[in-house]
């Protein structure tokens, strides 16, 4: 028999009623012979509350504590999904991560699943019961608890789907992978399917829609994934490797906006590569990914160097310019909070040239300012102002024909 992971989101568990619906979707799985193993998040918005009230007693929360706290939202939808789906009939146990000793690595917030030992879910299943489990959780060293990243249950549903040689069903608020987020792309397009390369591509460039080592999860050990709507029974969006007859021939498959940077600039700073090195090995040190950069020369022996950083890193990279400007206060620096990093995707990019060229044209002719661009194998990144943000995504979504018309 066939075994299914299927995912429900925090919304589509989000109240008693929607938690019934969920039940009886699981159990129509079920009674088409597929053994099911179901992963949830936290009721609706449970993860921002408890995080309100964390910040609530404290002004930097123990990282270990949160976890603790964290951990509590999923107890919660597991417990109500299983006594849902008995009461309508099916026989159902819920289980955590410390109870399914879903190994991870032990930083907390950030920890990544290790290995899950799935001997228990197995004689669940061997029960005939549905087995429920508790999403974005799992235990580092000394059976400590530990959470995935916000987002994270997509992925506790793809290492399970791996380990159980399972395909994996992702349930949640929209009814498909989407050109561009539907909320900021009214007319975004419906994609059938996407290539992992491009989802994970998106992903990581902020499409919040999966969490992006989910798809990474799903491409290294092949789980065939699909994202649909929680509430509609319209087909969604199948996560494919290498490419498929049925996708459509486009250079640009989809884009991306984030708000999850900001942008630090170091003005005149002595012109060599040490500087360079200083700025990439002490972000290293602190665990602070440096992202896009551009450099400027500002006179024969200094330059402006700019780079992003992730938004929750503002303080240290604050602390390291500020103590540059004590060693040299030549060096002045700042820092952009309203910044967002838009992106688009696409394997048509590697074999297509121009599609700079086009972005520069579109925005220029909309007077918008570049402030940095990268470029990789099948995506292109640019900085703009955030006030900026609305228009760029509605020229670069008409020009690249991400939107229907
Ligand atoms: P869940 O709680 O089910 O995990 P999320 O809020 O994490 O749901 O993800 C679903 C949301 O992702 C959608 O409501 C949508 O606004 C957003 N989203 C971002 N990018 C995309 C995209 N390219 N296609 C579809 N939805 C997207
Ligand atoms: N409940 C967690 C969050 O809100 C995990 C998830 O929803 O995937 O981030
Ligand atoms: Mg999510």
């Amino acid at each position: 028999m066939s075994i299914v992971v299927q995912k429900y989101g925090g919304t589509s568990v989000g109240t008693p009623e929607k938690i019934k619906d969920v039940a009886k979707k699981v159990i129509r799985k079920k009674m088409e012979g597929h053994q099911v193993v179901v992963i949830v998040s936290a009721m609706g918005k449970s993860t921002d509350r408890l995080t309100e009230l964390a910040s609530q007693v404290s002004e930097y929360p123990n990282s270990r504590e949160m976890d603790v706290l964290l951990t509590t939202g999923e107890q919660v939808s597991i417990s109500l999904l299983a006594m849902a789906l008995w009461d309508q009939g099916m026989p159902a146990i819920s289980f955590t991560g410390s109870q399914l000793n879903i190994k991870t690595t032990s930083i907390h917030q950030k920890a990544r699943i290790l290995d899950i030992d799935v001997g228990k879910i197995h004689q669940e299943l061997a029960k005939d019961k549905v087995v429920v489990v508790a999403g974005f959780q799992g235990v580092g060293k000394d059976q400590e608890l530990t959470t995935l990243g916000r987002g994270g249950s997509d992925t506790s549903a793809v290492a399970l789907a791996a380990k159980l040689r399972a395909s994996c069903e992702i349930y949640t608020d929209v009814d498909g992978i989407y050109t561009m987020d539907p909320r900021k792309l009214k007319k975004a397009k419906k994609l059938s399917v996407i290539t992992s390369e491009e989802m994970m591509e998106m992903a990581s460039l902020g499409a919040g829609v999966l969490h992006h080592r989910s798809v990474e999860l799903a491409h290294k050990f092949r789980v065939p994934l699909y994202v649909a709507s929680a509430f509609d029974e319209v087909a969604g969006t199948r996560i494919v490797n290498g490419g498929s007859e049925e996708m459509e021939e486009s250079v640009v498959t989809g884009m991306t906006s984030s708000h999850s940077d900001i942008q630090v600039t170091l003005m005149y700073l002595p012109a060599n590569m040490n500087s360079l090195r200083r700025i990439f090995s002490e972000m290293a040190e602190k665990e602070v990914n440096v992202d896009m950069i551009s450099q400027m020369t500002a006179s024969q022996n200094r330059m402006h160097v700019s780079f992003t950083v992730p938004r929750e890193d503002t303080a240290v990279a604050r602390e390291m310019m500020e103590a540059w400007k004590v060693e040299d206060d030549v060096i002045q620096w700042e820092i952009n909070e309203n910044i967002v990093k838009m992106s688009i995707v696409g394997l048509g990019m590697r074999s297509h040239s121009g599609v700079a060229g086009k972005v520069f044209d579109l925005l220029a002719a909309n007077n918008i300012e570049i402030k940095m661009i990268t470029t990789s194998e099948i995506n292109l990144s640019w900085v703009i102002d955030a006030k900026d943000e609305d228009k760029a995504i509605q020229v670069i979504g008409d020009g690249f024909e991400l939107t229907d018309i």
